[in-house]
C-alpha cells in the first residue's frame, strides 16, 4: 500500500504554524514510508475563502519546503461529485429527503437551548412517505445514521475514542440548494484522492465521527486518523496575537529560516531522543505519527529563536548573503552594489556568529552598504572624541602599508596599540565606531579586511575629519 496524506486548508486567512505542523507531519509521514504528500484547497465557503488567503497557503508550504506529489486539489471544483455520492446514497436507501424547513428546525433548537437541553434532530423524515411531504419546500438530505451501539476510532495519536451513535443525528449531506456539506465532501474527497492516513487537529474529532458515519453508509474502508493537540502559547492559552507571530509568513519577515521554524515545529510535541537539532533527512526516517504527544504543546519562543541562531551559524554563507542583501534592500533601503555584496559576503563567517535572526544579521551587515557619512549611534558617538582623531591618524597610516588580510590587519594593529601604549580596546573601539557606527560589530581585523583598504581608510578620514571639526 503506498501511504498518502494530506494537508487540507480553508482558505479564509493566513497560515497558522499549527497548520505548517499538520502539514509538517502529513508530509514527514509520507515521507517516511516513500508515499505521497497532497493539498487540498477546502474552499467551499464562498464567502469565507479568498484567492489571497490560497497563495499565502502555497507561498507558506513552498517557503518550509513541503513539495506536492500532485497538483493541488481545489474543494470547491468538485461540488458535483459530492453531490453524485449524495444523491447515490439517497437512491441506495442509505439516506432520504428531509422536509423539514430551516424555520422549523431553528425553533426547535432555541426552544432546547431555552430549556438547557441539547437539540438533535429526531429523524422525522426518516421512514416518512414522501407523498406526505408539504408543498414549495425543498428537501435536503440526510444520511441515516446509526442509532444504537457506538463508534470506535482507534486514533494513532490519541488511542480508542468512543463515541455512542445515538449523540448523532441524522446529518444532512446535501442542501436544498444542491450544495454539499463539509463532512460529507471531506469523505469523498479522501475517497478519491486515495488517502490512507489522515493527520489533523484534535478539534476535528468530532468531524471524524460525522464522516465516519458516511464511509460506513457508503460501503467505504476509512483511512486511518491521527489527531494531533493544538499548539498554545507560553502560557498554556490559546495562540493568540499577544503571543507573538503566529503565521507562517510572519517568521520569515521576522528573520527565521523555514529550516529552523520546521525542526521547532517538528519537535514540538514529537520528539525522539533529546535531540534538538534534528535536519528534514534525519527527521523523515525517525518520524512516526504514533510518538506524538497527547497533550497541547506549548509554544517557546525564546527556544526556537536560539534554534534559529544554530541553523543560522550553519547555513550557507552565499545564502545569508543573497538573504541580506535582499532584506537590506526591503527594510532599510540600502541597495548593495557588487562591492557592496562581496563585503557581506567576506564578513558573512564573522556575522552569523552573533545573529539570532535574519533582521538582526541585515541590521549587523547594514553598515557594510551605507556610504560616509555613517549614521553614528549614541555610543559610537562618544567613543569617537576629540582624543580620537590623531590616535586614528597614526593608525590609518599603520594600516596604509598593511597587507589587508585578516592576520596581517590583526598583527599590525597589535603591533601599532604597544608603541602607542594602548590597549587592544582603545584602538580597536574608535576605529570600529569611524568603521561601523556602532560600537559592536565582528572581529576589527575582519571588519577592517571585509571593508578593504582604500574603503577603510576613507571612512577613518571621514572620522578623522568630524572628531577635528570643520
Ligand atoms: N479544512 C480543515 C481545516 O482547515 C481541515 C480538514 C481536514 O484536515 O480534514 O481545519
Amino acid at each position: 500500500m503506498t501511504i498518502r496524506t494530506r494537508f487540507a486548508p480553508s482558505p479564509t486567512g493566513p497560515l497558522h504554524i499549527g497548520g505548517i505542523r499538520t502539514a509538517l507531519f502529513n508530509y514527514l509521514y509520507s515521507r517516511h514510508f516513500g508515499g505521497q504528500f497532497l493539498l487540498r484547497i477546502e474552499d467551499t465557503d464562498r464567502e469565507r475563502s479568498t484567492a489571497e488567503a490560497t497563495k499565502g497557503i502555497i507561498d507558506s508550504l513552498d517557503w518550509i519546503g513541503l513539495d506536492r506529489d500532485e497538483p493541488t486539489v481545489f474543494q470547491s471544483g468538485r461540488m458535483d461529485r459530492h453531490a453524485a455520492v449524495a444523491r447515490a446514497l439517497l437512491a441506495a436507501g442509505k439516506a432520504y429527503r428531509c422536509y423539514c424547513t430551516a424555520d422549523e428546525l431553528a425553533a426547535e433548537r432555541a426552544q432546547a437551548t431555552l430549556e438547557k437541553r441539547v437539540w438533535r434532530y429526531d429523524g422525522r423524515w426518516r421512514d416518512r412517505d414522501p407523498a406526505e411531504a408539504p408543498d414549495g419546500v425543498t428537501p435536503v438530505i440526510r444520511l441515516k445514521s446509526e442509532r444504537s451501539g457506538e463508534t470506535v476510532l482507534d486514533d494513532l495519536v490519541q488511542g480508542p475514542v468512543r463515541v455512542a451513535n445515538a449523540e448523532l443525528d441524522d446529518m444532512i449531506i446535501l442542501r436544498g440548494d444542491g450544495t454539499p456539506m463539509y463532512n460529507h465532501s471531506v469523505v469523498v474527497d479522501d475517497r478519491d484522492m486515495a488517502i490512507t492516513h489522515v493527520i489533523r487537529g484534535d478539534d476535528h474529532l468530532t468531524n471524524t465521527f460525522r464522516q465516519l458515519q458516511v464511509y460506513r453508509a457508503l460501503g467505504w474502508e476509512p483511512p486511518r486518523f491521527a489527531h494531533i493537540p493544538l499548539i498554545h502559547g507560553p502560557d498554556g492559552k490559546k495562540l493568540s496575537k499577544r503571543h507573538g507571530a503566529q503565521f507562517a509568513l510572519e517568521f520569515r519577515d521576522m528573520g527565521f529560516l523555514p529550516e529552523a521554524l520546521c525542526n521547532y515545529l517538528m519537535r514540538l510535541g514529537w520528539s525522539h531522543g533529546d535531540l534538538e537539532v534534528l535536519g528534514r533527512d534525519e527527521a523523515i526516517r525517525l518520524f512516526d505519527v504514533t510518538d506524538v504527544n497527547r497533550g497541547p504543546s506549548r509554544m517557546d519562543y525564546v527556544k526556537l529563536t536560539n534554534l534559529n541562531g544554530v541553523y543560522i551559524r550553519q547555513a550557507d554563507d552565499g545564502r545569508l548573503t543573497g538573504d541580506v542583501v535582499e532584506r537590506l534592500a526591503n527594510e532599510h533601503g540600502l541597495s548593495a552594489g557588487p562591492d557592496a555584496v562581496a563585503r557581506i559576503r567576506t564578513l558573512m563567517p564573522a556575522l552569523k556568529e552573533r545573529a539570532k535572526t535574519l533582521v538582526e544579521l541585515a541590521h549587523a551587515a547594514a553598515f557594510l552598504v551605507r556610504t560616509v557619512p555613517l549614521p553614528m549611534d549614541t555610543k559610537a558617538a562618544a567613543v569617537l572624541g576629540p582624543d580620537a582623531g590623531p590616535m586614528l591618524r597614526a593608525v590609518a597610516a599603520e594600516l596604509a602599508g598593511t597587507d589587508f588580510s585578516a592576520p596581517a590587519i590583526d598583527a599590525a594593529l597589535h603591533a601599532f596599540a604597544e608603541r602607542a601604549g594602548l590597549k587592544m580596546g582603545q584602538v580597536a573601539q574608535p576605529l570600529r565606531a569611524a568603521l561601523t557606527g556602532s560600537t559592536v560589530s565582528p572581529g576589527i581585523d575582519a571588519t577592517l579586511a571585509a571593508l578593504g583598504r582604500d574603503e577603510s581608510l576613507h571612512r577613518i578620514a571621514v572620522a578623522v575629519a568630524d572628531v577635528n571639526g570643520p
